[in-house]
């Protein structure tokens, strides 16, 4: 987004990447269905960036996402609003963008040299390290990392940038997995009957944070949307204490008092899992859930039977590594970027998207802070060279 922004402007750009084509995290998101942004009002969209939104929202104001959505029209991707106020392109697909986009930086004059890692500063300039170890030194008048974080390395970002910058004095907070599954010790009872299996609408609690969805059994633990976007206050719990119990609300819009008034009806032969499915219609996941708790006997109190639906005690151990992560949390501090996306420690440097130290839940709030600071920084890129 940088290159076209910069090549617009009459500027000469060569992309660098180490992959042998550009953008494979985009095409990868393009399997999801490619969600590129979220439809809902300035101020919900602006709290999912949490800590970072003020710093990001005047990038997200500079580069909207209505200004994403026509970008992807003019590329021949007219994109539509999902009943959750995600934004998808028609196609559903990143690659046709992907196509569109490669021609038109091409018609700009974008040379992109395939195969090029960048591995530091040399006096002079860029070393890069091409495929065969061959190195060169590239120099320029301005400079503009986006290399991504530490998330799924095979596709190209593999947070190697990160001591080169710190050796600079840069600070950069350690990269570490956003939008992660989390680790649970399952029984292999329940991994093996519910491995792949949903927990349909339920609500997560951890601390004070709270999240609502479905959520999918896996044989390790448990991931979904409302497990990464709960993954934040979890990595804290779990730096606090090593351990982080998460509360799982099955039965988030109805309160415990009338949960308790339907166990009332429980007849005398029922088991408990009849007793569950025939009051409550819970599913057979949900019942396992609960003796994955509490062991094979469930209470038969109504009231106390109703709190431990409201609140299902599960013990995470972990999260699943960053080489299998949507995304990345850390990253350059802001304190060491101006308004312009520039590094501070290192003028006409500029740096954009999942490098720098934000994090947002998926919702398509990756993908368009990523492209906003790209606009920005290659804006920013475009006041130092004084055009
Ligand atoms: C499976 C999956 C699905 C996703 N789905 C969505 C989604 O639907 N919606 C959404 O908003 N977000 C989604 N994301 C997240 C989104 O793709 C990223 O947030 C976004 O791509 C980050 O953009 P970026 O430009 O910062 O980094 P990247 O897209 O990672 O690009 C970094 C580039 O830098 C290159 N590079 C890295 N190091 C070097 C080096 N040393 N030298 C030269 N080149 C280098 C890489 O090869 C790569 O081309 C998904 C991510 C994954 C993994």
């Amino acid at each position: 987004m940088a290159a076209e922004v910069l090549a617009r402007a009459g500027v000469s750009v060569t992309v660098l990447d180490r992959m042998p084509s550009p953008a494979r995290k985009l095409l990868l998101a393009g399997h999801g269905g490619l969600n590129i942004t979220h439809s809902e009002d300035r101020e919900p969209f602006l709290a999912r960036y949490g800590s970072s939104a003020d710093r990001l929202a005047p990038m997200l104001a500079m580069f909207t996402p209505d200004d994403l959505r026509a970008w992807c029209a003019s590329l021949g991707e007219p994109t539509f609003v999902g009943s959750s106020g995600r934004v998808f392109p028609e196609s559903f697909r990143a690659t046709p963008l992907v196509r569109a986009w490669l021609a038109r930086l091409g018609e700009l004059g974008v040379r992109i040299e395939r195969r090029q890692r960048w591995t530091g500063w040399a006096d002079e300039g860029l070393e890069v390290e091409a495929v065969d170890g061959t190195r060169a030194v590239v120099s320029a008048d301005a400079t503009l990392f986006a290399l991504g974080g530490a998330s799924w390395p095979r596709l190209g970002s593999d947070g190697s940038w990160v001591d080169a910058f710190v050796d600079r004095g840069v600070t950069v907070s350690p990269l570490r997995p956003a939008n992660v599954g989390l680790r649970v010790a399952w029984t292999d009872v329940f991994a093996d009957r519910f491995e792949g299996v949903p927990l349909k609408s339920v609500s997560l609690t951890v601390g004070d944070v709270t999240t609502r969805g479905d959520a999918m059994l896996t044989r390790t633990g448990i991931e979904g949307g409302p497990v990464y976007a709960i993954g934040a206050a979890v990595r804290a719990g779990l730096d606090a204490d090593g351990r982080c119990t998460l509360l799982v609300d099955l039965r988030p819009t109805v309160p415990a008092d009338d949960l308790a008034d339907r166990l009332r009806r429980r007849r005398p032969k029922d088991s408990s899992s009849t007793w569950m499915r025939r009051t409550l219609a819970l599913d057979p996941a949900a019942i396992g859930l609960l003796r994955e708790a509490v062991g094979r006997d469930l209470p038969d109190d109504p009231d106390a039977m109703a709190a431990l639906i409201k609140a299902v005690p599960v013990e995470v151990t972990g999260t699943m590594p960053i080489d299998r992560a949507i995304s990345s949390a850390g990253g350059i501090a802001w304190s060491e970027v101006d308004e312009s996306l520039m590094l501070r420690r290192l003028p006409g440097t500029f740096v954009a998207g999942e490098m720098l130290d934000w994090e947002a839940p998926t919702g398509g709030y990756l993908l368009q802070a990523s492209f906003a600071t790209g606009v920005v920084a290659a804006r920013g890129a475009l006041a130092w060279l004084g055009r």
